[in-house]
């Protein structure tokens, strides 16, 4: 657990908020590390998130990191405080409409593909400007907070560097001049536990890391 202590540190450091991914983690492992101060908590299944939440304290943040199907949303909706793998419009308005159904507000990233490798998820790096405007307005119960990027999985420190650039760039682009006027614009979520360093370097104000904390997944 100094491990995590001194992670948060340096994150601190750089303003930079943690969240501890928790997937295949039993409650036992997650209640540790919720013991040592942590409570923002990521998971990329649904329906594993929704059954663990219930037997974890109240006051954990809870952060949707994987691929979602539409109909899962309504398992997740009337707790999950962010949905940082919105990759799609209909995503999108399906968050609007379970939001709705259950009284909230639900933030969000959208999802951008940098990695070089073919992913599926994700909206183009290009076209993702001209597209910002159907995808920030017009919704109650969605609010748009900002962008969420994985880099290559390679051991090329420049290509991870660039990738992670590429993204900050956008961001910075969007928030100077197209969402000029929305000021809760303000989350960039990069960086895991190999390539944290990297993408705190390039700007990341979030980043998401399970095997530093947790131990390698089985
Ligand atoms: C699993 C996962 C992480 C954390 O990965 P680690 O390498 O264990 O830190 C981060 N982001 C997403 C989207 C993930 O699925």
């Amino acid at each position: 657990m100094e491990k995590v202590q001194a992670l948060r540190q340096y994150l601190d450091t750089h303003r930079v908020k943690l969240v501890a991914v928790s997937k295949t983690k039993s409650l036992a492992e997650i209640r540790q590390v919720y013991a040592n101060g942590q409570r923002i908590f990521g998971e990329n299944r649904a329906r594993e998130l929704a059954e663990k939440q219930p037997g974890l304290p109240g006051d954990i943040e809870w952060h949707m990191i994987g691929h979602l199907q539409t109909n899962k949303v309504k398992y997740i909706a009337p707790f999950v405080a962010m949905i940082q793998s919105v990759d799609s419009l209909k995503l999108l308005d399906r968050i609007e409409l379970d939001a709705g159904r259950a009284g909230r507000t639900i933030d969000v990233l959208l999802q951008v593909k940098i990695a070089r490798e073919e992913s599926k998820y994700g909206f183009e790096l290009d076209t993702l400007p001209e597209r910002i405007g159907q995808l920030t307005g017009g919704r109650r119960h969605v609010n748009v907070r900002g962008l969420m990027g994985m880099a290559s999985f390679v051991d090329d420190e420049d290509v991870i560097r660039s990738e992670f650039r590429a993204l900050k760039q956008l961001f910075d682009t969007l928030r100077s001049d197209h969402l000029a006027r929305k000021q809760d614009f303000d989350t960039l979520s990069m960086g895991m536990s190999g390539d944290y360093r990297i993408a705190v370097e390039e700007g990341s104000t979030m980043v998401r890391i399970g095997s530093l904390i947790f131990g390698p997944r089985t």
